[in-house]
């Protein structure tokens, strides 16, 4: 079955929606997300996004900033191109209807958080991404031009290996065509044909046990950009946010935002003792991959499952009014934080590296777009710096929505391509096997890829891992179609890649820390 679009967007947090919106006034849109449209990392943001506004802040001190915790590996001229585009930016949403926090006086209510030399991070309240993410929907759904499937998951991209033609990693004429997409409530696979694809499919957080990241957060991106033979960067570069509420029985794991350090919030140990000074002399407002290291070294030498976090010295009226979402959450497990320290422990946040693209956002398959999460457009290197990734999700959407909008008509609807083929297979007998190897998945990566890494754990997280992949492939020759086992093949490739790049980067950098390799 065949559906065509002008500009086929995989992916509704704010990159995939901003793209939609920028380009739906020169074509048919259509949204494919593989939940509801709010569903999203976006939604989860908390802190809210990096931004230059006035004085005595300025682009070269973001810019400077953006760089040191991004450890030597960022792209300058992309580092300068996002930044400087920032104003304009926060005025687009602005105008689709986000509100930011201000001040009495009128003036923006700019927040600090770690790696950041000055307050620039507008927010709202404590749930920024809801309200971008809210703001956005309520414009799409009202979008003539923009048709939204929910539910739908995409499989694969179309290029022309589907035509039967054999493609190389590194070639560059290969295409993008569309999407194979499963509308899950049918279980129909849709062949959607575009002139412009845009990859706007978000993070792989789920590829850790203990993450940050809602359950969509497979890495499906990735893994199809992967397959369609495209180029990918970065890949070891896995931050961990130092504060994730610790509280075991829950997934995902609630984050206890960096703007809380930011407000005066202090970290100590069982006994009471602030230790990031031992670790830098920034303390609790070091980059995070340093505070996320220093606790896990704190974790491993105590043998603690968590340390915390203090907040019983700040103004409790102000601590509610700036943080109520994080009190209401404590309150709601017996934690007062205007009284009691806060429970807290690292959990994987935020995927740097990605599909590459160029500074139009632009991947190596021609027509295929990425921006947000999934792609790796140099502004982060080794570290991203808080609150920048909200940006460089719009900066990039917006820098592709210019290119595609030329570029769409050079790339015509191939009605030729074959409908999916699923002859053969039949429905799992053992769904238990796809949930139970998930979570083996899962645990490989947290025991042996997380914040400390050496040569021997990543041999061994690939040995695991290849047992895992040899059943799940002969399972996905032998069963139809569902998400599950879509996502559960995604992240097991996913794995394989991490560990690739990881091996690959014999040294210490950013958030690639390997104990083989300190020096
Ligand atoms: C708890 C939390 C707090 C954060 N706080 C901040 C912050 O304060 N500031 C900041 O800058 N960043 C923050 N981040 C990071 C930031 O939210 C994300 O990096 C950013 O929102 C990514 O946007 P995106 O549009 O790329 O992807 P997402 O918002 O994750 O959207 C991805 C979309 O793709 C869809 N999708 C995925 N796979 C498929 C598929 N196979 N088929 C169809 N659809 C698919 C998903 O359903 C989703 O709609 C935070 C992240 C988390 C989890």
């Amino acid at each position: 079955m065949k559906i065509t679009t002008d500009y086929l967007v995989i992916g509704s947090g704010l990159a995939g929606l901003s793209f939609a919106l920028k380009v739906a006034d020169t074509g048919k849109v259509t949204i494919i997300t593989k939940n509801s449209l709010e569903e999203s990392n976006t939604t989860y943001a908390q802190g809210g996004i990096a931004a230059v506004l006035s004085s005595p802040d300025s682009f070269s001190q973001h810019i400077e900033d953006t760089k040191i915790a991004g450890a030597g590996l960022c792209d300058d001229k992309i580092v300068e191109k996002v930044i400087s585009h920032a104003p304009g930016l926060i005025q687009n949403l602005k105008q689709w209807g986000t509100q930011f926090d201000t001040e009495k006086n009128g003036q923006y209510d700019l927040a600090k958080e770690g790696g950041h030399s000055a307050h620039r991070i507008l927010h709202h309240k404590d749930n920024t991404g809801f309200e971008i993410q809210r703001a956005l929907c309520n414009e799409i759904r009202n979008h003539k031009n923009i048709t939204v499937l929910e539910h739908y998951f995409a499989v694969d991209l179309i290029t022309q290996h589907h035509q039967g033609e054999l493609v190389k990693r590194h070639q560059n004429d290969i295409c993008c065509f569309g999407a194979y997409a499963l509308d899950i409530q049918t279980n129909t696979i849709y062949t959607i044909l575009s002139k412009a694809t845009m990859l706007a499919s978000g993070g792989a957080g789920q590829l850790y046990s203990t993450t940050t990241n809602p359950n969509i957060a497979t890495g499906d991106g990735f893994a199809m950009v992967y397959r369609a033979k495209g180029l990918l960067d970065n890949m070891e570069f896995i931050q961990f946010h130092p504060t994730g509420l610790y509280n075991p029985k829950e997934s995902p794991t609630f984050l206890i935002s960096e703007a809380v350090r930011g407000f005066g919030g202090k970290l100590r140990n069982k006994y009471g003792e602030e230790f990031m000074c031992n670790y830098d002399e920034r303390g609790n407002l070091a980059p995070r991959d340093i505070v996320a290291r220093a606790i896990d070294s704190e974790m491993k030498t105590s043998g603690d499952e968590h340390l915390y976090l203090d907040c019983t010295h700040i103004d409790s009226k102000k601590l509610i009014e700036h943080f109520p979402n994080i009190h209401k959450k404590c309150m709601s497990i017996g934690i007062d934080i205007t009284k009691e320290m806060i429970p807290v422990a690292p959990a994987a946040h935020y995927f740097c590296g990605g599909v590459k693209v160029d500074e139009l956002g632009r991947t190596s398959i021609n027509h295929l777009y990425a921006a947000g999460e999934v792609s790796c457009t140099g502004l982060h290197g080794a570290n991203r710096l808080a609150s920048n990734s909200l940006l460089e999700a719009i900066a990039f959407a917006d820098f592709a929505a210019d290119i595609s909008k030329k570029e769409k008509d050079n790339n015509p609807i191939q009605e030729s391509i074959p409908d999916w083929d699923d002859k053969g297979t039949s429905h799992p007998e053992e769904m238990v096997l796809i949930t139970q190897s998930l979570k083996e998945v899962q645990q490989i990566l947290n025991n042996y890829v997380g914040i400390v890494r050496s040569d021997v754990r990543l041999d061994r997280a690939f040995n695991r891992l290849w047992t895992i992949y040899l059943e799940t492939e002969e399972m996905y020759r032998n069963t139809t179609l569902s998400p599950k086992l879509c996502e559960l093949r995604n992240l097991i490739l996913l794995g394989y890649i991490v560990i690739k790049s990881a091996r690959a980067r014999k040294k210490s950098i950013g958030l690639h820390y390997m104990v083989d390799y300190t020096g």
